[in-house]
């Protein structure tokens, strides 16, 4: 395809967001596509979900649609203003959402603009597709941000909708094939704060040929908002955060794996 044919892809997106400095290396620009096929309890970005535009009513009042159609040309234009921090500090382009797998074409569109313009690519995902559309995208993303959430299927069932089976699976498949690959756990009060899942799934991270790093993600409330802005309940309800003193005993379980870990990422 050309590049002139990359740039007209469409796509749905909810935001983008400039100037992060989460989400890999350096100074980043984050772009959230619509539609999710999890359903995490913990979940910051309730709105990006459905692939369905979503209302959101703020409490001042104001409404917000969250879901936007675009080209892949359209937000390649806002991601090129920040070239002098991407080349100044490493950064560049990150892609999340919901997930981004959901919209491959779209993915790859942008993420192939990106590579053409000098820009490098990251992305955050769940792992969760087939292999044809991983093996689609990977040879266009620098950095994959890949989410481990628990190593027990029904557990993960319960908190996130869907089993861990094609996640796991997938999980060696990307680390093998991705040119750089970081495991993240989006560590989570009552799901899998515990020594033991903490060293369960960092064991299977470090046992993956090719993972150069574990994030542990601490559980934070900062979408909270959103679900009320949406006419819905926050399912982690009033369940406490977890304490940088227990944090940091994590992260030690996390390290007996002998991979690099740090808090945050
Ligand atoms: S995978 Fe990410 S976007 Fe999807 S529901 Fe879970 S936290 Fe939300």
């Amino acid at each position: 395809m050309s590049e002139l044919d990359f740039s007209k892809v469409r796509g749905r997106i909810f935001d983008i967001q400039r100037f992060s400095v989460h989400d890999g290396p350096g100074i980043r620009t984050i772009v959230f596509l619509k539609g999710c096929m999890f359903r995490c309890r913990w979940c910051c970005n309730p709105e990006g979900q459905e692939y369905a535009p979503v209302t959101l009513y703020e409490k001042d009042g104001k409404q917000k649609l969250a879901g936007e159609d675009v080209t892949a040309g359209e937000v390649m234009q806002t991601v090129t203003k920040d070239m002098y921090y991407y080349q100044r500090s490493g950064g560049g382009l990150t892609l999340s959402g919901g997930e981004m797998l959901l919209q491959p074409d779209f993915a790859l569109a942008l993420l192939t603009l990106a590579h053409r313009m000098g820009i490098t690519t990251a992305v955050e995902t769940t792992g969760y597709a087939d292999k044809e559309t991983l093996s689609r995208l990977l040879p266009e993303i620098d950095y994959v941000l890949l989410d481990i959430k628990h190593m027990d299927p029904q557990k993960h069932l319960e908190f996130i909708g869907k089993d861990n089976k094609r996640v796991l699976e997938n999980a060696a498949f990307i680390a093998k094939h991705a040119k750089h690959t970081v495991i993240r756990v989006p560590t989570i009060p009552t799901f899998n704060d515990t020594d033991e899942e903490i060293r369960a799934i960092s064991r299977f991270a470090a046992s993956l040929d090719g993972v150069e790093a574990l994030h542990l993600l601490p559980y934070h409330r900062l979408g909270s908002d959103k679900y009320a802005a949406t006419g819905r309940t926050y399912p982690m309800g009033d369940i406490p955060l977890i304490s940088g003193e227990k944090m940091r005993r994590l992260l030690a379980c996390a390290q007996e794996s002998g991979l690099p870990c740090q808090i945050g990422g």
